[in-house]
């Protein structure tokens, strides 16, 4: 199986399904079943249910997951919907744009809201 070359953070672009042609960041990965979470895409509606913590019913809205295979990088530098390709650099591995070739920098953790 091939790695997984999608991180947290990653802007993708959305290539099939009905959020086809979209644009968001990952908000998480699920290596196990090669699955991402795209902030703002694929939202479904759930009805939540009164509970001991929540004392109204109503409906949420919220991601689910999408297949990695439905998704592809946008390159930072070129702006452009891209493959990943792996560059050995002084004992790093980096993640290179295959269009431009210039090394995808690892986007930053965007500090907690409190
Ligand atoms: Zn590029």
């Amino acid at each position: 199986m091939t790695k997984i070359k999608l991180q947290k953070n990653d802007k993708v672009l959305v290539i099939s399904g009905k959020d086809k042609g979209k644009t968001g960041r990952i908000e998480r990965v699920i290596t196990k079943k090669r699955e991402v979470i795209v902030s703002k895409i694929n939202i479904v509606k759930r009805h939540i249910k009164p509970s001991q913590h929540r004392s109204v019913s109503g409906v949420v809205e919220s991601e689910s997951p999408l297949a990695i295979s439905k998704v592809a990088l946008i390159c930072p530098s070129c702006g452009k919907p891209t493959r990943v390709g792996y560059q050995k650099k002084n004992n790093e591995k980096n993640r290179i744009c295959k269009r431009c070739k210039k090394v995808i920098e690892k986007t930053k953790e965007e500090p907690d809201k409190k």
